[in-house]
């Protein structure tokens, strides 16, 4: 690649090369054909870069000796929140281990939490509990170097969009020199530090809370968790008010049949016959809430409030805002959920989850390559053939909803594929947005 002297850079990657000799000799960079594409798609983010006011200096250290991290593309094909089911998903992230440390550190930084809880309102167990799910209070904050990451989620062309979206706030970050290139860690998707947050996060919401100078999520706690009690409350957080309620639905009452986007206040959802479990009052009847069941009646079911929501901006997976609330009421000395989730008895294996995606193909429900991964448009297929016989709708992919699809499918029954289903993974850890 050429530098803006004209000068010709080299990478780590390639080798020089002397041929021949004395004033015919030729200088020769040889550099494996793939270093050489990842040295073109590295020069072209320059443009941009510089545009946002990166210097070439940053530019070149962020990007000295860059190759492509294949663990980094194997990752972002696999996001624990959507390819499991979300009980299990829910269980795992709210362990009784996650519980009793998270206890642990609500008493250990006691004095911290509650000057943030009076400085941006929002519960210290929830603080506390997103710590938890994010990095596991700061033990796993990922360790693969952020922009080697989005250079290669870029450079890859895997989920290109989202890390060109990040690529300039990184690089800006490191400029300005709150973190090393070395420290400058985090998640396959550039998620850094205790608080998990992706670059624009941190360049518009990070704090300094200690008053050092630097916004340090990776090594300071006051930092970290200060951040984020100052991005919920940027996300609307409600001092005072929880994320939702475990409820209890009357008697014949299909949540399939409602969206989960519809917004009504408590006390209309109450009259048409919603309890909480615990059978304790709703505090506030006027509070805008929707509905939420992921596994229809046979799992727990919720009425998630506007905190909720705000939730919902550190990662837009339902999955994941239902995890903090539940940890954060665990922390604070909460049962668990008093409907279990549904057993495995009727789930699929992976070979079952594609053969059903082949089945629902064959009918024209879904479109694109089967890979096993059940994600939305999958579940929108089962609930589209749910609908089409008669069934109980509730997207669920069971064993009941393959035996049947198997009995009414044609002998050639699966065409061509021509591309990949957008689903899991479609969403990415998006603090921002
Ligand atoms: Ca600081």
């Amino acid at each position: 690649m050429l530098a803006r002297n004209g000068a010709m850079r080299i990478t780590e990657n390639c080798k020089l090369l002397i041929l021949g000799a004395g004033s015919a000799a030729l200088l020769v960079v040889a550099c494996p054909a793939a270093s050489l594409a990842n040295s073109k798609c590295v020069e072209s983010l320059w443009p941009s870069a510089k545009s946002a006011g990166v210097t070439r200096a940053t530019f070149d250290r962020a990007f000295q000796g860059f190759a492509i991290d294949p663990e980094v593309i194997e990752a972002a094909k696999y996001q624990p929140e959507y390819v499991r089911p979300i009980g299990e998903y829910i269980d795992r992230a709210v362990s009784d281990k996650r519980v009793e440390i998270g206890k642990q550190k609500l008493a250990e930084h006691q004095a911290l939490l509650g000057a943030l809880e009076s400085r941006y309102g929002v519960d210290r167990h929830v603080v506390v509990a997103i710590w938890g799910v994010e990095s596991n209070f700061g033990v796993q904050p990922g360790e693969k170097n952020v922009i080697r990451s989005l250079g290669s989620l870029i450079c890859s062309n895997t989920k290109a969009k989202f890390a060109r979206s990040q690529l300039n706030s990184a690089l800006k970050i490191l400029q300005g020199g709150d973190i090393s290139f070395e420290s400058m860690n985090g998640s396959w998707a550039g998620a850094m530090g205790h608080t998990q947050f992706i670059p624009t996060t941190y360049s518009a919401y990070a704090v300094d809370h200690d008053g050092d100078g630097k916004r340090d999520i990776w090594g300071n706690v006051p930092d970290a968790l200060a951040s984020t009690a100052s991005y919920l409350r940027v996300s609307k957080w409600r001092a005072g008010e929880t994320w939702g309620y475990e409820v209890r639905l009357p008697k014949g009452f299909n949540p399939k049949k409602v969206s989960e986007k519809t917004l009504r206040p408590v006390g209309a959802w109450q009259k048409l016959g919603i309890v909480r479990v615990n059978g304790d009052p709703f505090p506030r009847l006027t509070d805008q809430a929707s509905l939420f069941a992921p596994e229809g009646t046979r799992g727990p079911a919720f009425l998630l409030l506007n905190n909720f929501r705000s939730l919902l901006r550190y990662n837009q997976a339902n999955s994941y805002a239902v995890a903090v609330g539940h940890l954060s009421d665990r922390i604070r000395g909460g049962s668990r959920f008093v409907q279990p989730w549904p057993t495995d008895e009727n789930r699929l294996s992976l070979e079952q989850r594609t053969e059903l995606q082949q089945l629902l193909i064959a009918r024209g429900l879904l479109e694109g390559d089967p890979d096993g991964v059940i994600g939305p448009a999958t579940l929108e297929a089962v609930r589209g053939y749910q609908r089409a016989k008669s069934l109980p709708v509730d997207g669920f992919p069971s064993q009941t909803i393959l035996k049947l699809l198997r009995s009414e499918a044609p002998p050639a029954m699966v065409p061509e594929g021509t591309s990949s289903i957008p689903e899991a993974g479609s969403s990415l850890p998006e603090a921002a947005n």
